[in-house]
């Protein structure tokens, strides 16, 4: 009789377990349903590959149409003219997927904490509550000082589309919001 009332304890937790998820889902918005699949294709590519292949929309085109502006086919349509920036790579070659220095430099975790702690001690850099937006902002700095080997004040550079995507996707924000580019802001 025992045994029969845990299986039907058990059966009853699995229940709710699936509404309480399915109602996360049913919640979620647009921007947070993109950065929760970002996430999931990062970490599961191969099973969210074969999901993929069996939805009826695997037929038509695999990829949504990109910015008119945009080459490497990775760049989202973003909300400022000057953030419409393309790292001009093909399909193949886009800095944001650039193998070895986008994941050892750029998106690391262990990496962006140690910059995140540098720039607290030499430049008393003020962190954000949130921590995610703390480490978005070191791995745009980290990224900039790859590319171009330093800041600087007055002609902060502006990061192409694609890595911004790739941060984003990687540190998402809980709330789905982001905060542009902002000129002449380094720390
Ligand atoms: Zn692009
Ligand atoms: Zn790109």
């Amino acid at each position: 009789m025992r045994g029969a009332q845990v299986a039907q304890q058990q059966e009853e937790r699995r229940r709710m377990r699936r509404e309480r998820i399915r109602a996360m889902v049913d919640n979620l918005d647009l921007e947070g349903m993109r950065n929760f699949l970002r996430i999931l294709v990062e970490r599961q590519p191969a099973l969210f590959l074969e999901i993929w292949e069996q939805q009826p929309q695997a037929a038509g085109p695999a990829l949504p149409e990109q910015p008119h502006w945009c080459n490497c086919s990775r760049c989202q349509e973003m909300p400022q003219l000057l953030e419409e920036v393309c790292c001009r790579g093909g399909m193949d070659s886009c800095l944001s997927m650039e193998p070895v220095e986008m994941d050892a430099l750029v998106l690391d975790p262990g990496v962006l904490d140690l910059a995140r702690l540098t720039l607290n001690d030499m430049f008393g850099m003020r962190e954000n509550n949130e921590p995610n937006h703390t480490m978005r902002h070191v791995a745009y700095r980290q990224f900039t000082v790859w590319q171009y080997g330093r800041l600087g004040r007055g002609n902060r550079h502006v990061i192409p589309s694609c890595v911004v995507t790739r941060i984003r996707a990687t540190y998402p924000s809980p709330n789905g919001q982001y905060r542009g580019y902002v000129p002449g802001r380094l720390v």
